[in-house]
């Protein structure tokens, strides 16, 4: 595995994506600190990004201040059509930018293909919905008076964004942005900044202008502090873990920013004993190991109905088995390594728990003799609401697989979490699915399905998962502000 990220990376034709400047106020702005990008398979350093200061994030929004008023004035329509070259630019060069993924964040690079098309996605599907930003006429209750409701964009705004999606986390903040009129600068994750600065580098040549986008790579901290303090930035949206989403909560509190925050989950999947095996097995596959498992969206708790569990783990045993543990850019690999060691560290220990707790450990390949950040996939049967597992998000390819007997009893225990992002059920039985939708805690749900994110759905959580929606209508206007209108004195 050593030197195959640096290879693929002399492979990159846009060699302009490797150069680690920052995008500020339209200039490409190269620093002499840097920080280090890492390939998290093989511990190997893969380039040199530019390390921006508060100083920066004040320029940032200077330029993008500036810039709000003409960028604000500009037909929809002319915005929408900017987006769009943007999205298609990066389809165009999603080669290039699979191989950065891939090389900085670990996942298959199929995945990461998947990615630069989903993210590209949002880009143009907010394209057009910025267009239909409409207001209301509201039947008035003055005699003589016409009351009006518009959309305005809220100013100048901010996103944090993570590493397990570092494209698509970027341009469903961004498409929605910019579509409503708003400027936005972004902190990427510090694991991930390569792909960030390459769509910078996209969303220059698409036409959008200085200080309409702009990307700075630096320490978290000190970052996102200047990002808080600054009262010209009106709105913040943060893609990340519960604890930093609290954090920024309440650092927004001083300057009342409107924030929307996409947090952790812990998604409860339902399995009843009613479902077709085989087609079960397959949703839970993607719904557990899709990025590593280093998604949001995972199943954190597979619930299996007594009368088929130990079927089901048989078959689903035997589907882990056939998972490649391997570099992410090797074109046989499933499982990539973590992003970061602290992810593998915590799998490990709650495999750890469980198994002192009582739990069947089933891990058929090896994959952690790879390297710190590898974890083989791994399926903890038998578990218990009492192991860390049970209650802690995993992040990472661990199964956890607890028996229920009522569909009343399960709720209750899936319900009782303070995540609630995503939940799954599998069931053949069409009234239950429709309680089960109704009682779920959770902002999104896949009945009989794995498969439910895209441009128009309203991605977002309930509870300590999170405030507010990212794309679909509803992502749109956390960059808008409402204003109402009087006309009065009509008939005079
Ligand atoms: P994280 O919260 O540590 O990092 C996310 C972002 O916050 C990064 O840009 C990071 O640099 C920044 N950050 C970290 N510490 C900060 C601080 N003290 N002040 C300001 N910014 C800070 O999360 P992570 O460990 O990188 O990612 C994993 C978590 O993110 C998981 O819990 C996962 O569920 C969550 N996540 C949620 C979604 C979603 O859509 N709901 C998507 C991806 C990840």
């Amino acid at each position: 595995m050593i030197g195959i990220a640096k290879r693929h990376l002399q492979s990159v034709r846009r060699r302009d994506f490797l150069a680690g400047a920052a995008l500020i106020d339209g200039r490409w702005v190269t620093k002499v600190s840097t920080d280090t990008v890492v390939d998290p398979a093989t511990e190997e350093d893969i380039a040199e990004v530019s390390r921006c200061s508060a100083r920066d994030v004040n320029l940032a929004v200077t330029s993008a201040e500036t810039a709000f008023g003409s960028w604000r004035a500009l037909l929809p329509a002319t915005r929408g059509a900017i987006l769009r070259s943007w999205a298609r630019l990066m389809l165009e060069h999603s080669d290039d930018l699979a191989v950065l993924v891939t090389s900085e964040q670990g996942k298959p690079l199929s995945e990461s293909r998947h990615e630069i098309t989903y993210g590209a996605g949002f880009l143009d599907w907010f394209a057009a919905e910025g267009e239909r930003a409409y207001g209301e006429t509201i039947p008035s209750h003055k005699p003589g008076s016409l009351l009006q409701v518009r959309m305005q964009p809220i100013g100048v705004s901010a996103a944090i964004t993570p590493w397990n999606f570092p494209v698509a986390m970027i341009t469903r903040k961004a498409g929605a942005a910019l579509a409503a009129g708003c400027p936005i600068i972004v902190k990427p994750a510090p694991e991930t900044p390569l792909s960030a600065l390459a769509v910078a580098r996209l969303a220059e040549e698409a036409g959008v202008p200085p200080g309409v986008f702009q990307v700075l790579v630096g320490d978290p901290i000190e970052l996102s502090a200047s990002l808080l303090e600054d009262t010209r930035i009106r709105a913040l949206s943060f893609t990340g873990s519960t604890q930093v989403g609290r954090l920024l909560l309440e650092g927004s509190a001083a300057t009342v920013k409107k924030v929307s925050l996409e947090l952790g989950g812990h998604a409860p999947f339902l399995v009843f004993d009613d479902v077709d095996l085989r087609k079960t097995v397959r949703g839970v596959m993607a719904a557990k190991f899709a990025t590593s498992g280093q998604d949001c969206l995972a199943a954190n708790r597979i619930y299996v109905q007594r009368r088929i569990y130990s079927d089901f783990i048989d078959s689903f045993a035997a589907a882990i088995s056939k998972l490649r543990v391997g570099h992410g850019l090797d074109a046989t690999t499933d499982i990539g390594p973590m992003t970061k060691a602290a992810v593998a560290n915590k799998c490990r220990a709650q495999i750890s728990d469980a198994a002192a707790k009582g739990a069947r450990v089933f891990s058929p390949k090896l994959g952690d003799e790879l390297g710190v950040n590898f974890v083989a996939p791994t399926l903890l049967s038998d578990v218990t609401e009492e192991m860390l597992i049970a209650h802690e998000e995993t992040f990472g390819p661990v199964a956890a697989v607890l028996p229920f007997d009522s569909e009343e009893e399960v709720v209750a225990r899936a319900n009782a979490n303070e995540m609630g992002l995503a939940g799954y059920v599998y069931t053949d039985n069409l009234r239950r699915a429709l309680r089960l939708s109704e009682q779920l805690e959770c902002g999104m749900i896949g009945i009989n399905t794995a498969s439910f994110t895209g441009p128009p759905i309203p991605f977002g959580g309930w509870k300590q998962s999170g405030l507010g929606r990212e794309g679909s209508r509803h992502g749109l206007a956390e960059y808008m502000e409402l204003k109402y209108v009087c006309f009065g004195d009509l008939t005079g």
